[in-house]
C-alpha cells in the first residue's frame, strides 16, 4: 500500500525544481492530528487523547549560500521570500506567517540558523478542518531545518538519539510559543505534540498540565479513525468558545480557597469529589460546565486503562459517553452534529464517537472497525444527507507516526 506522503513527496519535489531548479536535499513529512477523548481540556490543565492520522505535510528542502529564505506552497500556489536577518511579521492570517514563524522560534530558542534555505510543501490534511493542518506544516519545516542541520547546538543527530523524547517535547513547545506569539493563534500544545509524538497503530495521552504523556496501541488491528465533517460553519464557535473559558476560569477560581496554589488556578485542579460537595452553592450553568471537564479528564483516566488492557470497545464506549457530556453539560454539540453522531452510531462498525475540537460546529470523529471503514462512511453519508439535506465530507483516517526525515542525497533517514 502507497504511503500517505509518496504523491506529496513527489509533487513537492517537482514543484522544489519547477521553482528553484536542481534537486531537493532532504524530505521531512509530519502528520496532521485528531482529538480522542478530552474536549475543551487543555486549557483547564486537563488530560486529553489523540491520535496522529495519515494525513500530513511534506517539506522537501536544501541550504542556500545566503541568510535568504524561499519557500514554496503547493496546496496555496505561492511563494513566500525573506532574509533570516530580519523575520518580519506577514498580515494575520497569511500562512507565510507558520512558516516564518517557525524560524523566528527556532531561532529564538537557539540561535541563528546556519543558512538561509529553499524549500516547497505540500500536504493533504484539509484546511481548517479541525485535523491541524498548522501544526503538520509548523512540525514538517521545522523537521526539515534539522535534517538539514540548521539549528545550532541541536545537530540531526541529537534528534535521531533522542531519548526519552526530551528534545522532542521541547521543539513541540517551540512551534507553539510559534503558534501563540508569532502567527497570534492562542492554542495549546496539543496540536504539536500530537504531530510530533505519533505512532502507528497508537493513541496519544497528554496531561496539558504537567506534559506527562504516553503512547498506548489501539489494538490490533488497530480501528479506522473515521472523521466527518459536518460541512457547517464555525463562525458562532469563536464567540462560544471564549466564553466557555470564562466560565471555566470563573467557577475554578471558586475553589480558590480549597487548593494549594500559586497564581490562577485550573479547572482540572478541583477533584469530582469537590465539585460534588459545592454542588448545591454553585450556579447551575457553571456546575455543569465543571462537570463536564472534571468526567472528561475522568474519561482519560478510563480511556487509558482501558488501551492498555486491550479493550478498545470500552475505549469506544468513553468516546460516545464524552459526546453526551459535551451536548448536555458543556452544550458545545449543535442539531448538525447530533445528527452526525446519530448516524454514525447505527452504522456498521461503530465503536464509539464524539465531536471533536471547539464544537457547535466542524467534524465528529468515530472508532471504527477498520473491516467496515468504507460501508460505515457509506451509511453516515446517506443517513446525514437524508437527515439535514447536506453532504458531509468524509475522511477515512488510521492513527501514524509523528515527525519524520528522509535523506534525499544519501538516501535513508
Ligand atoms: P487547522 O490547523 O485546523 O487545519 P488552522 O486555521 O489552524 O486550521 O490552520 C490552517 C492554516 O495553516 C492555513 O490557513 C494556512 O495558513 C496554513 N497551512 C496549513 N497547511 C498548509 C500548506 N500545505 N500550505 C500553506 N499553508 C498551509
Ligand atoms: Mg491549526
Amino acid at each position: 500500500m502507497a504511503a500517505w506522503w509518496d504523491s506529496l513527496s513527489a509533487q513537492a519535489q517537482a514543484a522544489f525544481t519547477a521553482q528553484f531548479g536542481g534537486e531537493a536535499a532532504v524530505l521531512s513529512c509530519a502528520p496532521g492530528r485528531v482529538e480522542l477523548l478530552g474536549n475543551h481540556t487543555d486549557y483547564n490543565g486537563g488530560l486529553v487523547m489523540s491520535a496522529a492520522v495519515d494525513r500530513g505535510t511534506v517539506v522537501v528542502a536544501r541550504r542556500t549560500q545566503s541568510q535568504d529564505v524561499r519557500v514554496f506552497s503547493v496546496n496555496l500556489n505561492d511563494l513566500d521570500t525573506f532574509c533570516l536577518d530580519a523575520i518580519n511579521k506577514t498580515e494575520l492570517g497569511a500562512w507565510s506567517r507558520y512558516v516564518r514563524g517557525v524560524c523566528w522560534a527556532l531561532t529564538d530558542w537557539c540561535g541563528p540558523l546556519a543558512t538561509g534555505f529553499e524549500a516547497t510543501i505540500a500536504g493533504n490534511v484539509p484546511l481548517g478542518a479541525g485535523l491541524s493542518s498548522s501544526a503538520s506544516l509548523q512540525a514538517s519545516l521545522a523537521w526539515c531545518l534539522i535534517q538539514l542541520d540548521l539549528i545550532p547546538g541541536r545537530s540531526r543527530h541529537d534528534f535521531e538519539s533522542d531519548q526519552p523524547d526530551l528534545l522532542r517535547m521541547e521543539l513541540a513547545r517551540v512551534l507553539r510559543r510559534s503558534e501563540n506569539e508569532f502567527v497570534g493563534v492562542g492554542s495549546g500544545l496539543l496540536d504539536q505534540f500530537s504531530s510530533l509524538f505519533g505512532r502507528a497503530g497508537h493513541a496519544l495521552f497528554l496531561d496539558c498540565d504537567t506534559l506527562v504523556h504516553d503512547r498506548l496501541p489501539l489494538g490490533n488491528p488497530p480501528p479506522a479513525i473515521i472523521v466527518c465533517d459536518s460541512k457547517t460553519s464555525r463562525r458562532l464557535a469563536d464567540g462560544m468558545y471564549n466564553q466557555r473559558r470564562a466560565e471555566c476560569e470563573k467557577v475554578a477560581a471558586t475553589f480558590t480557597d480549597q487548593i494549594p496554589h500559586r497564581g490562577e488556578i485550573r479547572l482540572s485542579w478541583v477533584s469530582l469529589e469537590q465539585l460534588e460537595r459545592a454542588w448545591p452553592s454553585l450556579d447551575p450553568i457553571a456546575r455543569r460546565r465543571a462537570r463536564h471537564v472534571l468526567s472528561e479528564n475522568e474519561r482519560v483516566r478510563f480511556g487509558v486503562e482501558a488501551l492498555k488492557s486491550g479493550d478498545v470497545l470500552a475505549f469506544g464506549r468513553l468516546m460516545s459517553a464524552s459526546h453526551v457530556s459535551s451536548r448536555d453539560d458543556f452544550e458545545n454539540s449543535s442539531p448538525a452534529l447530533d445528527a452526525l453522531i446519530e448516524a454514525a452510531q447505527t452504522a456498521p462498525g461503530f465503536l464509539g464517537g464524539k465531536l471533536c475540537g471547539a464544537g457547535w460546529a466542524g467534524c465528529i470523529v468515530n472508532l471504527v472497525r477498520s473491516e467496515q471503514a468504507d460501508e460505515f462512511a457509506r451509511v453516515v453519508c446517506s443517513a446525514y444527507a437524508d437527515s439535514t439535506d447536506t453532504i458531509p465530507e468524509i475522511h477515512i483516517c488510521h492513527a501514524a507516526d509523528g515527525a519524520f526525515g528522509l535523506d534525499l542525497v544519501r538516501g535513508g533517514p
